[in-house]
């Protein structure tokens, strides 16, 4: 009989500029690779750690990486290596891993690093045979490590790279920016001043784009769309002069760090400053945002990719067949998805090259569509007024209603609808207070400038209200439509808005004034509205739990201590699991799988055996529904009573928070991309005299719209959740992740 096979050795190692993020991928790497039956060495300080060998490569074990979720930057450290950029030295690294009987490697870094580690890869059969030949290594340890098998993981905060929507770290650099934009904002406008801020990327204008469609920033410029005229300064502030003229009290430029001018001339910060003091005669702020972008803690959903992505990155490692090529873990579609390292690398640099080139159309031809579909939205919500209508074209009234609890992003969404619509010469007419509102006839004609500032403004500045309408309102509803003319509607909420909706739908057979087109824009923190993965708010409220618990875990520092967590979400158990998975949680409780005593009492006999072996804080989210009778006090007074003096128990009930707070960036792009949508979809259909009820949604990797003969088949009526819950699949990660290492610490 054959021995078994000895156990892969994988090593893991960051590399490049460090990204909020990469502590998640590399813890969700180690425990997936321990849980895996690998062995997993991490490489301190990059390729230079490589290089150098020693205690730079050392062996993990399940609590190397306890504690470090919610820490920004890497544990493990991060490094540019010159050394390695030379056969000499990636002589010294292959050595350094052979030694440890190393040829697996996960390299978390930016399109540098993956390059290097293509090289490496090729280079390793030479590399070994050198090794051997020189007698630095035996024969068999050179014969039983023929290739390398290297898997990449993009860590950058520039979401500069081919192959993947998402890379580790963008979301969160989104996020600082946002948060100091809307702060630079408020006082901006109360001295009625321009700023000019400027922020990462130097082939890439993401964070510079989706920061100024965030923030509601007047002006943009980044390095794959130069300003196509000579005079852009004079267009510029023209715009910006409108707009103050408009009513608006401030001017925000966001400026890439890579803009240039259409020659490749370098526009910085200062340039702009200059040509606005001179010409608008006020003072002009500059503010650099720099290395602010890298820090902090990294968001819910850069902890929860960076998670997927190591365990992705493992799986993938152990499937590798030698003469595998090399992959990059990418993010396409709300899904973890792999690309060919050499072709990622290859499209990463055709954009730089195309800039480097002043060949901006093919820079821009090489970006995502909705890269360029947000340009163009972006170049219509900086206007200071709408386009002028042309003579003949159709015009039509559309109203914008908020319906179901407040979700964040909801003003976003509005305001996108307002400027989008009011530029093809609509119309816009904004309905108070949801349904109810509607019912009452509380319907106002929206302008450009009624929605200025809304892309950041917490809660539902139309107001909104849970009501479904029945009996009488309906009579009050239809005349309000025929009242008002109405020829379309856009109803962006919650559950009793897909309801509300619905019952229009129905009752079209009895009121004709319901047959126009209408659509659902999926708005819930709850994130369960059917045809739809992600629904705006749900982010934020993500965002929001994972603050929340990083806060709650450190208040437990000096005791031990276990923490119920309880948060909203009625019957779905996305924020659930998803704060789970973000904050290390060892137990998620989620109505979909139930919750019996049986499982309570095995819990709480883990939790017990934990502490009784050191562990010093348990963790257990709890989704407010999950079950009627183990409520969250009664889960916490039973793990009390069963702990004795072990350690101590404490609820949280997070409660309406999760609700408020400004709309993270993602919630406030995925708001103004569905309103566009939504709205190209109800105009389409006027031009068409059809009158489509639908709800707007991204499904497996695509935005689309479902009939609302569909409503009733897709969702379970009486827990207010869709039948099909895509993230339902991620439940075995984050149970694999969640389990106690030695000491019994999980998080
Ligand atoms: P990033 O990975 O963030 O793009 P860099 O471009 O600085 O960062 O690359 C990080 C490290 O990767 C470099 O310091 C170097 O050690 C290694 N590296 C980058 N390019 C190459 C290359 N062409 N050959 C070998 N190593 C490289």
């Amino acid at each position: 009989m054959s021995s078994p096979l000895p156990p892969k050795r994988i090593a893991v190692l960051t590399s490049g500029g460090d990204a909020q993020g990469m502590n998640a991928a590399l813890r969700a790497i180690v425990r997936t690779a321990i849980e895996r039956g690998c062995e997993i060495f991490a490489i301190y300080e990059g390729y230079q750690g490589m290089v150098d060998g020693g205690d730079r490569i050392r062996p993990m074990n399940w609590d190397s990486v306890g504690g470090i979720l919610h820490k920004g930057g890497t544990v493990i450290g991060t490094a540019r290596s010159d050394d390695f950029r030379t056969r000499e030295g990636r002589l010294k690294a292959a050595q350094n891993l052979l030694d440890h009987h190393i040829d697996n490697l996960i390299i978390i870094g930016g399109d540098g690093s993956l390059t290097g580690a293509n090289i490496f890869r090729q280079e390793w059969p030479s590399l070994v045979a050198e090794l051997a030949e020189k007698g630095i290594i035996t024969k068999e340890i050179a014969e039983s490590h023929p290739h390398l098998v290297i898997v990449g993981l993009v860590g950058s905060i520039d979401n500069d790279f081919y192959g993947t929507d998402m890379t580790i770290g963008a979301d969160s650099a989104l996020h600082r920016i946002t948060e100091a934009v809307d702060a630079i904002t408020s006082t901006a406008a109360s001295h009625q001043r321009t700023f000019v801020i400027k922020v990462m990327g130097r082939n890439c204008g993401y964070l510079a784009l989706y920061g100024a469609l965030a923030t509601g920033a007047d002006w943009v410029l980044i390095p794959e769309a130069p300003p196509d005229v000579d005079n852009w300064q004079q267009v510029m502030v023209e715009r910006l002069n409108a707009g103050r003229k408009a009513g608006r009290r401030d001017s925000i430029v966001i400026i890439a760090e890579g803009a240039r001018d259409k020659y490749g001339n370098y526009i910085g910060s200062s340039d702009v400053q200059k040509v606005l003091e001179e010409a608008l005669g006020e003072e002009v702020r500059v503010t650099m945002l720099g290395h602010v972008q890298r820090g902090g803690a990294p968001s819910a959903f850069d902890r929860n990719l960076g998670t997927l992505m190591g365990y992705a990155a493992v799986e993938t490692v152990l499937t590798a067949k030698p003469d595998d090529e090399p992959v990059v873990m990418g993010f396409k579609g709300n899904r973890i998805n792999k690309t060919p390292l050499i072709e990622c690398v290859e499209k990463t640099r055709a954009v730089a090259e195309a800039i480097a080139a002043k060949d901006y159309e093919r820079a821009m031809e090489l970006r995502t569509s909705s890269f360029k579909d947000a340009f163009r939205t972006l170049k219509v919500m900086v206007r200071a007024l709408p386009h002028t209508p042309e003579p003949g074209q159709s015009r039509y009234r559309l109203a914008v209603l908020n319906a179901g609890a407040p979700a964040p992003g909801m003003n976003t969404a509005v305001r996108a609808a307002v400027r989008l619509g009011a530029d093809k010469g609509h119309t816009i007419l904004g309905i108070c207070n949801g349904f109810q509102g509607f019912a009452d006839g509380e319907i106002n004609e929206m302008n450009w400038m009624s929605v200025n500032g809304w892309a950041s403004i917490r809660g539902s500045a139309l107001g909104t209200s849970r009501r479904v309408p029945a009996g009488s309102d309906l009579y009050a509803l239809a005349r309000a439509i025929e009242k008002n003319n109405i020829q379309a509607l856009l109803v962006i909420g919650g559950w009793p808005a897909y309801e509300a909706a619905y019952k229009l739908f129905t009752e079209r057979k009895n009121f004709t004034a319901f047959d126009i087109p209408t659509v659902c824009l999926p708005a819930s923190i709850n994130n369960n509205l059917p045809g739809s993965e992600l629904s705006i708010g749900a982010d934020t409220a993500l965002n929001s739990i994972a603050e929340a618990v990083d806060k709650i875990k450190q208040s437990a520092v000096a005791s031990r201590r276990v923490f119920v967590v309880e948060v909203m979400g009625h019957y779905c158990g996305y924020l659930t699991l998803m704060s789970g998975l973000a904050t290390g949680a060892e137990r998620v409780y989620l109505h979909e799988e139930g919750v019996t005593i049986r499982d309570l009492t095995h819990d709480v006999e883990k939790l017990v055996n934990g502490f009784k072996s050191g562990k010093r804080l348990g963790l257990m989210i709890r989704n407010e529904y999950a079950n009627p009778v183990y409520t969250t006090p009664f889960m916490r007074d039973l793990f009390e009573e069963e702990a004795h003096d072990l350690f101590d128990v404490r609820q949280a009930i997070l409660g309406h928070l999760q609700q408020g707070g400004d709309p993270s960036p993602f919630d406030r792009i995925q708001a103004t991309r569905y309103a566009r949508l939504c709205l190209d979809f109800l105009i389409e259909a006027c031009n068409k005299g059809d009158t489509p009820n639908a709800f707007i949604g991204l499904e497996s990797g695509q935005i689309r719209f479902h009939d609302m003969l569909d409503f009733p088949r897709m969702i379970d009526e009486v827990r207010q959740r869709p039948k099909q819950q895509w993230w339902l699949d991620l439940r075995p990660i984050a149970k694999l992740l969640a389990q106690p290492g030695p000491t019994g610490a999980v998080a």
